[in-house]
């Protein structure tokens, strides 16, 4: 019996020996084709020398100094190469372990800032109904998943959701895409106006949404109508971008394709891209000069912060990202993604949406595509796809979001950006296996 328990204390997962290229392998030797990075991380894919290289060196070297005592090299430099990228005023950056630690530093962040600049009353924070955003408890409480968040509810604080943008369930047919994304953009300066206008501290979301939508961006304008609305009211503005940053959508950043900046960015997952954990806060110099100027101390800390094994992968992921043109290939695979899944599935009753930005990818599935019926959770559809899909050799990132007080069932595929036209195709056709098995079950 394992001793090791992860999600499922009944259905534990078989163990991994192996990993190269696309490809992991079990202690049986069979292959699974890593169709979604595990959750959009390994965007290099498996046993890329250059990363594990840097990482031996750095283990050589200095495996770990405490930040309180000493910094190290691979951290001012992947903070450098990353601020050189980032979306305009975003000049400094939080080293920590994870997507939920960079979240957890986001949002104190903001907090401490107001209490720099002697707005002691800002506390309140906004965000998006069917949002993840990380499961420790600050983090959880911004979320706005339902049923990730039931069970804690009593040990959350109280953050306010409004809608997200989500074209393909919410847009009226009497609404243009712009007009839809103004609408909902709007819902925060309504909030805003409800809660007390200074007392709002900042409004959290995802350019892209991943696990709860399965790849969803904005319209065109509504992020630039969130800016609008954050600058008017002296919100900050957090883009979450653990998931969807990183090259995921075609550029290192996914805000910028949105043309905003915001005043905090949390990024992780494809930072490290699986070779070590490691996530970061970066924020707008304003935020960083506040503190700089007043107290002189950001009053937070893990003893993980900046660990330099952690900067040295990330710094060698980063640069292989930006510097080895694989992130500009990034596009225009994820298109080639998508037409596979047209034509694949474009048809299929079962799917309803086909999404994504770069290789960023979503589908949705519906019980009717006219009526767009979720198909009713008794069938457990994601779990089962899950099933057949890790079946058939493929690992893909099957969830359910809540639509109208219901579970629907999406998939989100985020292959390597390694991936060549071969294994995208090898993707597809084994979904699609996977999708015909618990189909047709559907009756
Ligand atoms: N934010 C977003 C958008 C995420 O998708 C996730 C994880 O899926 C997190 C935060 C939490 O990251 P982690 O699981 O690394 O703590």
């Amino acid at each position: 019996m394992s001793r090791v328990f992860h999600r499922h204390s009944n259905k534990l997962p078989p163990i991994g020996t192996k990993g190269g290229g696309v490809y992991l392998y079990d202690a049986d030797g069979k292959a699974y084709f890593d169709g979604s990075g595990g959750a959009a991380v390994s965007c290099l894919g498996h046993g890329d020398p250059d990363i594990i290289n840097a990482i031996k060196q750095q283990l050589d070297s200095m495996a770990f100094a405490h930040t309180g005592f000493l910094g190290s090299q691979p951290a001012e430099d992947l903070a450098d190469l990353l601020v050189d990228h980032a979306p305009d005023g975003l000049e400094h950056v939080y080293f920590v372990s994870g997507g939920s630690e960079a979240v957890e530093a986001a949002l104190k962040l903001a907090r401490q800032y107001f209490l720099e600049i002697g707005q002691p009353e800002r506390s309140k924070i906004i965000a998006r109904r069917q949002s993840y955003h990380g499961n420790t408890l600050g983090a959880l409480a911004v979320g706005g998943n339902a049923w990730r968040r039931e069970p804690f509810a009593p040990l959350l604080m109280n953050v306010s959701h409004i809608a997200p943008c989500y074209e393909y369930r919410d847009r009226r047919a009497d609404e243009t895409s712009s007009d839809y994304g103004q609408r909902v953009a709007n819902e925060l300066e309504q909030e805003i106006l409800r809660l007390g206008t200074d007392q709002v501290m900042a409004f959290v979301a995802e350019p892209v949404v991943g696990a709860t939508m399965g790849a969803v961006p904005a319209v065109e304008g509504y992020f630039k109508r969130i800016r609008e609305i954050c600058d008017t009211y002296g919100v900050l503005l957090i883009l979450d971008e653990v998931m969807c940053g990183m090259g995921r959508t075609g550029t290192l950043f996914a805000a910028e394709q949105d043309g905003v900046s915001p005043d905090i960015c949390t990024i992780a997952k494809g930072l490290g891209a699986g070779y070590q954990p490691i996530g970061a806060t970066l924020c707008s110099v304003e935020i960083f000069d506040a503190i700089k100027t007043g107290s002189g101390f950001f009053q937070h800390g893990h003893t993980y912060v900046g660990h330099p094994t952690a900067c040295a992968a990330g710094l060698a992921v980063v640069q292989k990202l930006t510097q080895g043109g694989i992130v500009d290939q990034v596009s225009a695979k994820g298109k080639q993604l998508r037409d596979l899944l047209h034509q694949e599935f474009g048809q299929h009753p079962n799917v309803g949406d086909i999404r994504g930005r770069g290789l960023f990818v979503g589908l949705e599935f519906v019980a009717d595509r006219d009526s767009k019926a979720v198909i009713d959770p008794s069938h457990k559809f994601n779990a089962r796809l899950k099933t057949a899909a890790f079946e058939a050799g493929l690992i893909c990132y099957p969830m359910g979001g809540t639509i109208d007080g219901k579970n629907g069932d999406h998939v989100l595929l985020a292959p390597p950006f390694i991936s060549e036209d071969h294994h995208l195709e090898e993707v597809v056709s084994k979904l699609s296996i996977a999708v015909s098995k618990v189909t047709a079950d559907l009756g």
